[in-house]
């Protein structure tokens, strides 16, 4: 046995003069399914849609990466052009992967792109019904998306190939902050003088010739060019048809970043989400240019939920009082609460936001946040993270999409992103407390700690 392992290793050393064709360390499988609804229905993201919808501008997708090392550990990341990453569908899919591939919850990554031109499937979002209700339509498609993703990540890994993976970025300019500060609070509204966070993050995939797999690029900024009827991924869906018609036989992946407080701007009409999806794709292309910096080393992960405390919420007579109120939207969320406070005797006090930290290779962090995160969170970690030697990529919209998660400057200055929108939701009574950027920020350096010691 010791002779055995004592040849392998002189074979081994005997070998290293011809480095130049050493095979590559990583494998990588990528694998793609149409995801549009086959009937028209309700789409989610904005709550004053008064109709289903009516066709379709393109197909929405969901992809699937899979990366393994050279010993064996196996990350999945799987992209949606949908409005976000339901906490049920979470859970379903974290169970099916560690049930049939024996997949580590830490190595399993979701991402929702934030389209608001796609299906509303989410459990207690529907605009059009009252109080909540879902709708049967939606419960179909949830079911049947959970079994579509399932079957996407068995694609993708039965598709491992040796890979060569590398990290580039680029920059692009269409995101603008959206809180604009006015004499009554902050607008939603372009304000060219607010945070931005206009980096591309890409990773690329080649094959050990050297030919172009799979793009995963990032961008931070809401995925809301369009409020039409059609089903679209918006630029974030033309940014991925424009890198695959470019580049036959390559798929590319978006990954939605911390673009809670971030809009396209201009914005509402179909050539407006192409030329900002080609706009995007053109900063991928950009990055394609140089030298990549190829990732060597393992594949690590770190997971944990961070319990998000609410700031006390309204009273039973203050909902009372909010439910006689003439804004449909916060008539209808007070009255859900009222019912629940009957149901369960009292509102939940804390919500368990998802936080992942994968470290691919010792040359790149990525840091995948639930919820919308707004932009300081990105620049924020970036910044903090600059020392420990890795490119930084900071996603949002990731693993759960639960609501806005302002940080602690949003969540004071007011205005939607900090609580304002909260009354669209059938989860959460009310706004966050204040603690909730010390938090997150917080669990993910602890994270990251741990993946640097291991
Ligand atoms: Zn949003």
């Amino acid at each position: 046995m010791r002779t055995t392992l004592l040849l392998l290793l002189l074979v081994g050393l005997g070998s290293t003069p011809c480095a130049a064709v050493e095979p590559p360390a990583w494998k990588a499988g990528v694998a793609s399914v149409v995801i549009t609804p086959k009937t028209n229905m309700w789409m989610a993201g904005y709550a004053s849609r008064t109709n289903t919808s009516q066709g379709k501008f393109h197909d929405l997708h969901a992809k699937a990466l899979v990366l393994e090392d050279a010993h064996g550990t196996r990350m999945v990341m799987v992209t949606l052009d949908l409005i976000g990453v339901p906490q049920a569908l979470r859970h379903a899919l974290e169970r099916r992967a560690r049930e049939q591939w024996k997949l580590a919850p830490e190595h399993l990554l979701l991402n929702a792109s934030h389209t608001h031109s796609g299906p509303e499937f989410r459990v207690g979002r529907l605009p059009g019904w009252p109080d909540f209700q879902p709708s049967p339509l939606s419960d179909q498609y949830g079911a049947q998306l959970e079994a579509q993703l399932a079957k996407l990540i068995g694609d993708a890994l039965k598709a491992l190939a040796p890979a060569r993976v590398s990290y580039a970025s680029a920059r692009c300019g269409f995101a603008m902050n959206r809180r604009l500060p006015t004499p009554t609070g902050y607008a939603n509204s372009p304000n060219p003088e607010g945070p931005v966070d206009h980096a591309v993050p890409v990773l690329r995939v080649d094959d050990p010739a050297g030919k172009l797999r799979a793009v995963v690029f990032g961008y931070a900024c809401h995925n809301t060019t369009l409020a039409l009827y059609k089903f679209c991924g918006d630029y974030a869906g033309f940014a991925q048809q424009t890198l695959e018609a470019a580049h036959p036989g390559v798929t590319a992946l978006f990954m939605a970043g911390c673009g809670g407080d971030q809009n396209p701007y201009p914005r509402g009409t179909v050539e407006l989400a192409e030329h900002h999806g080609r706009t995007l794709a053109l900063a991928v292309e950009a990055a394609l240019l140089p030298k990549p910096t190829p990732l060597t080393g393992k594949l690590k992960g770190a997971y944990a939920t961070v319990n998000l405390d609410y700031a006390t919420p309204p009273s039973r007579e203050e909902f009372a009082r909010r439910a006689q109120s003439k804004d449909r939207y916060e008539a209808q969320h007070a009255r859900h609460m009222l019912a629940r406070i009957e149901r369960d005797g009292a509102l939940p006090a804390s919500y368990p936001c998802p936080v992942q930290v994968l470290r691919l290779g010792k040359e790149l962090t990525l840091i995948a946040l639930g919820g919308e995160t707004v932009v300081d969170y990105s620049l924020r970690l970036k910044k903090e993270l600059a020392g420990a030697g890795a490119a930084v990529w900071v996603a949002g919209y990731s693993n759960d999409v639960m609501g806005y998660i302002p940080s602690t400057r949003v969540l004071l200055e007011g205005g939607y992103e900090a609580g304002g929108a909260m009354r669209y939701s059938a989860t959460h009574p009310g706004p966050w407390s204040a603690t909730l950027e010390t938090r997150l920020i917080g669990r993910i350096h602890e994270l990251h700690d741990q993946l640097r010691r291991d």
